[in-house]
């Protein structure tokens, strides 16, 4: 069984995505052009934004919005403690300081309450200057962004959606990747839509912000290439790529989507009564970058990850250690007791197999499993007391 079956997914597109690779070779464009042009466009009409800029990848496209905004020393971003590294490291990258803020203990986004005391503390201690929010839409469930959009509003900060995880998901029919002042994605292969390397996507309403951003990723270029009005970086999205993505967004569409939410279903089912299944709030779609679910403690989650293993089963924990306690942060010196909940996730948490391909008879192996360990678990503690 695979975590993410990359492999099954090409064995069902092989001749379309073959086909699509070769017409590239054939037309020897291999930037821009016209696959990175229809992308960009299917992208933006899918998300419900008006522009799509596409580059190398999903830490680039945030980094190219931290550019555009001129995001430096000086500045408080406000980041959820529980994510991959990425989003805090682009802040810093820039000079800025990455504000952590913890996460709701059901949806593992960013806590609403404590992000409001966060940026209220940044602003009584005086030092820094508030100025961005970047929401993450972890593991494909969409961030609070309506709750998220009103605190923004109130201090006039600006919210860069992390949607890296978040294609595909959905608050209310309003897609991820459609919130906030503009949304990042990433197309590394294991996310919701891969392509067959590195890639990224910006999404915005705004028409300044996307011209700048074009400019941006191709060297500060101002009427063309080597007409240079700004320093910019080179953040491309290969046509290949782009002829890859074309062929998977169709399928993502078609059938991808609806089958992860189908796993989740028969996984949850089942699972709800001997674990913590992933909660999706009344009006929200996840495109479940990954299934998560929440073990007792550590020893237990560790147990189980053991025992699946044995079995074959591949399972993974994202995320070990929180944010504040990564050692390139060393300096900021967090206090350890303003992330209460991800301390306590990062030990319990366990992502299971998912993905558009697993068959019931897989996915029933991964729930009995479960349950045999989870029951004698129970028993064994029972038996002790
Ligand atoms: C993967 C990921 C990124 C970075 O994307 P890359 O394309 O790998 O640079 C950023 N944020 C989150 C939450 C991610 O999961």
């Amino acid at each position: 069984m695979e975590f993410r079956d990359l492999k099954a997914q090409y064995d069902k597109y092989k001749k379309e995505i073959d086909s699509a690779i070769q017409e590239v070779i054939n037309n020897t464009n291999f930037i821009g052009g016209k696959e990175v042009n229809t992308l960009e466009q299917r992208l933006a009409e899918y998300v419900g934004v008006k522009h799509c800029i596409t580059c190398a990848n999903g830490t680039e496209a945030m980094t190219l919005l931290m550019m555009a905004w001129d995001i430096k020393e000086g500045d408080a971003v406000f980041v959820p403690d529980f994510t991959f590294f990425s989003t805090g490291e682009i802040v810093s990258f820039r000079g800025a300081t990455p504000i952590f803020v913890d996460v709701d203990r059901d949806t593992f986004n960013i806590d609403t309450t404590k992000l409001e005391k966060a940026i209220k503390k940044v602003l009584d201690e005086g030092k820094l200057t508030p100025k961005v929010i970047i929401p993450v839409d972890l593991f494909g469930l969409p961030a609070d962004h309506i709750e998220i959009e009103k605190i923004a509003k109130k201090y006039k900060l600006r919210v860069l959606e992390d949607a890296a995880q978040g294609f595909g998901g959905s608050i209310n029919d309003k897609k991820a990747g459609s919130f906030g002042d503009a949304a990042t994605t990433s197309f590394f292969p294991a996310k919701p839509l891969g392509c067959y390397g590195d890639g990224g996507a910006i999404f915005t309403n705004n028409d300044e912000l996307a011209e700048l951003l074009n400019s941006l990723k191709v060297h500060g270029k101002g009427d063309n290439k080597y007409d240079n009005v700004r320093i910019g970086v080179n953040s491309r999205l290969d046509s290949i790529q782009a002829a890859v993505l074309n062929v998977k967004l169709t399928a993502f569409i078609e059938h991808e989507l609806d089958d992860v939410n189908r796993v989740y279903r028969l996984y949850t089912e089942k699972l709800k009564e001997v674990v913590d299944t992933p909660i999706i709030p009344e009006g929200y779609v996840s495109s479940f970058a990954q299934y998560t679910i929440k073990l007792k403690n550590k020893e237990e989650r560790d147990a189980l990850q053991a025992k699946l293993k044995e079995k074959g089963i591949p399972s993974m924990v994202y995320y070990t250690k929180p944010m504040h306690k990564q050692g390139a942060f060393a300096e900021y010196a967090y206090d350890d007791n303003d992330f209460e909940v991800t301390n306590v996730l990062c030990d319990t948490v366990l992502s299971l197999p998912m993905h558009p391909y697993l068959n019931e008879e897989e996915i029933d192996s991964v729930i009995k499993l479960i349950s045999a360990n989870i029951k004698v678990e129970i028993e064994n503690r029972e038996n002790k007391s």
